[in-house]
């Protein structure tokens, strides 16, 4: 089986082998189609493939859901590039391609391979006749929920409609179902395998702990100068400053390219032209530093990023583990600061109460855990996000500030503490 697995991974996509034994694994699984499946493994790693290859290789037509149009685009391009019947359905559709593909479709057998929707069009009564026509003459061969995090309310990224994604499952019997996503704490693990109703699934993580990132917390209101501070640690190479607000990242970017190093803002604020021009120049390494509000990165596959330093703190340990995680994919030394204020940590806490309110849950402990992580803990760094996870204590071997110099870290507490009192 392997190497006919290894003939269509070259046949169809053009590579010479997996990624990773992970995905193999993960494909062969797929494949088999007696269990459902459950992939947690970062941005870049090629979950993609994890259903393209298996819907290749099946007699019908794989379902996959994708929360955006915009990425849905890009990936039936992509697939359209490698000449794979792939396409989607969507509300932007031109009436008379919907009725092609609709056709295609009922017809005795199809063309298609792959058909991308999102979780809106699921629920559309139009389509509904469409898809259990599918399921019922044996045509769907899996079902693909991609980003499948979106289905929780723990989540960075909650869409209600990814909700009605159970009722779907329950339409569609006897199709194996495939949940992808990068980030998945215990919790928001829980709800997707209870959300989509996966049963018994075959679960796939790569390991959380990434010992080439060096993580560490700076107290800014220690520090005489934080600006020179900061420009001190970005003149590694390439990398990201987040900041909360739009303000934040046009004071940071100013700052810094004072001092002498190339930065530019990215926020919701700008132009649209204008943001894809300066995500384009630090793609091509043309600028260096990007500071950025977390509107950026979802999507951004740059493998050498050097650094990613947190102007002000993260929402919660798993937006922080995310973001973060954005340095150092091609394996290399990258670092990751945090920047920690006390006044920062007031705000973060009330939007964390707004955004309770709002939705009705209650806090997360995520939340909870992030802000002992900045403020107040002597441990492993890696450690905390590990366990947070779900995953073993690993091996930090000096790769965060606690583990290097434990007492560089309690001293600072203590001197955050004195000046708080005073
Ligand atoms: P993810 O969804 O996990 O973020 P993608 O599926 O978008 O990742 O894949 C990331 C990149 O890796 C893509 O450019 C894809 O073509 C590439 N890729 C995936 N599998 C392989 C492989 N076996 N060999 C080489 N490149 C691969
Ligand atoms: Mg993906
Ligand atoms: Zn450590």
């Amino acid at each position: 089986m392997t190497t006919t697995l290894k003939q269509a991974l070259k046949a169809h996509f053009g590579f010479d082998s997996f990624r990773s034994k992970l995905q193999e694994d993960i494909v062969k699984a797929v494949v088999r189609g007696d269990r459902d499946v459950f992939v947690c493994m970062p941005t870049g790693a090629g979950k993609s493939l994890c259903y393209q290859l298996p819907a290749m290789l099946a007699e019908g037509i794989t379902l996959v859901i994708s929360p955006l149009i915009a990425l849905i685009q890009d990936q039936v391009d992509r697939l359209k590039d490698l000449n794979i019947p792939a396409c989607s359905i969507n509300s932007k559709l031109p009436a008379g391609e919907r009725r092609l593909i609709l056709a295609d479709l009922e017809s005795s057998s199809p063309k298609l391979k792959l058909l991308y929707i999102t979780p809106e069009m699921v629920a559309s009564p139009s389509f509904q006749p469409c898809l259990t026509g599918l399921c019922s003459r044996g045509l769907l061969s899996y079902l693909a929920v991609d980003e499948a995090h979106c289905v929780s309310q723990w989540g960075h990224d909650f869409r209600p409609d990814y909700l009605k994604l159970g009722d779907l499952r329950a339409r569609l019997p006897g199709v194996p179902c495939l949940a992808l996503t990068a980030t998945a704490p215990k919790n928001v693990q829980d709800d997707i395998l209870k959300s989509l109703r996966l049963q018994l699934p075959l679960s796939f993580a790569s390991p959380v702990f990434r010992s080439n990132l060096h993580y560490d917390v700076i107290f800014r209101e220690l520090l005489p100068n934080p600006y020179v501070h900061l420009h001190a640690f970005i003149t590694k190479g390439c990398g990201i400053v987040y900041c909360r607000t739009r303000e934040g990242c046009e004071t940071v970017a100013y700052q810094l390219t004072k001092l002498g190093v190339l930065a530019k803002a990215y926020h919701a604020g700008l132009k649209a032209g204008d943001r894809i021009e300066v995500q384009n120049d630090w793609m091509q390494g043309k600028v260096l530093v990007i500071v950025a509000t977390i509107s950026f990165g979802m999507g951004v596959d740059k493998p050498n990023v050097r650094f990613v330093a947190h102007w002000n703190v993260a929402k919660s340990l798993a937006s922080y583990y995310q973001e973060s995680g954005r340095a150092g994919r091609d394996g290399l030394p990258s670092s990751c600061r945090t920047y920690y204020s006390a006044k920062d940590k007031e705000q973060i806490s009330f939007l964390i109460r707004q955004e309770v309110t709002r939705k009705q849950v209650s806090t997360s402990t995520g939340d909870l855990k992030c802000m002992r992580f900045y403020k107040s803990q002597l441990l492993c760094r890696h450690a905390t996000i590990s366990k947070f996870f779900g995953d073993k204590t690993p091996n930090c071997a000096g790769a965060c500030d606690y583990c290097s110099n434990p007492k560089v870290v309690r001293a600072q507490i203590a001197r955050a503490a004195a000046l708080s009192t005073r």
